[in-house]
């Protein structure tokens, strides 16, 4: 259930709240806005008599159930959340890109996509040290060695750093070097992993399962949320559909519908939602017309020589007009 306080409501009068809420067995999680306090309260079903006892309490203007399976990642609790990540915000109404290869391969090849993309405007860089593939056979990423040139390459141009975590041992040693950490489509429902992620005080990425639902997606958000780290963003990356032409199908109507449930923000991955270049450019548009609050696109300085995912990743020149073509879309977007 959601407990609104009153706008004056005083520190006393919220750690009342939370005491009542743990004796009726629900767990208390406190969200501070601008104006107001909305205290969530957790747990197995929300018992009427239990809200009727809340809202009659010092200091509470209402108190009401969440209606959604999801309950601390759903819009019903708050309209957005903004996610800080060093001097970038993700959420707050701007627009920000995460761009770089799909594989951390060598100094140089990382080094040159980074001021590539930084000159062009991104604010995070991305790049695999971990790499989750389909074969066992193909590149696995460079580990450790990976995410110290990701580090480098943040000294050297002020990009923040998105880099996945694969493994559940591994969330420590990414967390140290990571300014975001990503939970690639494939680990979407890894709930060890996502758990873990809860305790991480860094913000995480969420990429979308292969063939998972909205709701199984939000429910995925919820067990990092849950588990104590609010600053959770989604990323929409196609999901597996009868179409072969393309290499998934980019939802995008999952972008304001996640909007229409959630206050997380929302970042669409053009690259692998459809795997070839041409559909990159056009996809990032589109992205950001239905409402995405960040883009994140592979970029790589010589694709046919890349390590994965050359096919899909757009040259430093086409990332750099792509930039210059979202520009007018960013300042038509409409939240619904
Ligand atoms: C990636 O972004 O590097 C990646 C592997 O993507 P996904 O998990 O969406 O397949
Ligand atoms: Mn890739």
């Amino acid at each position: 259930m959601i407990i609104a306080m009153k706008a004056g409501a005083t520190d006393d009068q919220i750690d009342h709240i939370c005491n009542r809420i743990r004796e009726f067995g629900y767990t208390p999680h406190v969200i501070r806005g601008a104006e107001r306090t909305v205290i969530a309260a957790v747990g197995h079903g929300d018992k009427k008599e239990h809200i009727e006892s809340l809202k009659s309490a010092e200091g509470v203007e209402d108190a009401f159930p969440i209606l959604q399976p999801f309950k601390l990642v759903s819009r019903e609790i708050k309209p957005k959340t903004a996610i800080k990540i060093g001097d970038v915000t993700l959420g707050d109404g701007g627009f920000v890109v995460m761009a770089g290869p799909c594989s951390v391969e060598t100094r140089e090849q990382l080094m040159t996509t980074a001021e590539a993309v930084a000159a062009a405007g991104a604010k995070l860089l991305r790049g695999g040290a971990y790499k989750p593939r389909t074969s066992p056979y193909d590149f696995q990423g460079l580990e450790e060695n990976g995410l110290k040139l990701l580090a480098e390459a943040r000294e050297r141009t002020g990009l923040k750093v998105i880099t996945e975590v694969v493994n559940t041992a591994d969330v420590e040693l990414v967390a140290e070097y990571a300014d975001v950490l990503q939970v690639g489509a494939r680990n979407m429902q890894n709930f060890a992993l996502l758990k873990k992620l809860g305790a991480v005080r860094k913000p995480v990425m969420l990429k979308r399962g292969l063939s998972a639902t909205i709701k199984e997606f939000l429910l995925s958000a919820e067990y990092i949320v849950s588990h104590g780290n609010p600053d959770v963003m989604l990323c929409e990356r196609g999901i597996r559909t009868f179409e072969t032409a393309t290499r998934n199908t980019l939802d995008l109507a999952a972008v304001p519908l996640l909007n229409e449930l959630s206050h997380l923000p929302v970042v669409v991955d053009p690259s692998h939602g459809t795997g070839k270049r041409s559909l990159v450019r056009p996809l990032a548009r589109a992205a950001v017309a239905v409402g995405a609050d960040g883009l994140m696109t592979e970029v790589h300085p010589w694709p046919e020589q890349a390590w994965s995912d050359g096919p899909q990743s757009l040259r430093p020149e086409e990332f750099a007009e792509m930039m210059n073509e979202i520009e007018p879309y960013v300042g038509l977007r409409k939240r619904e």
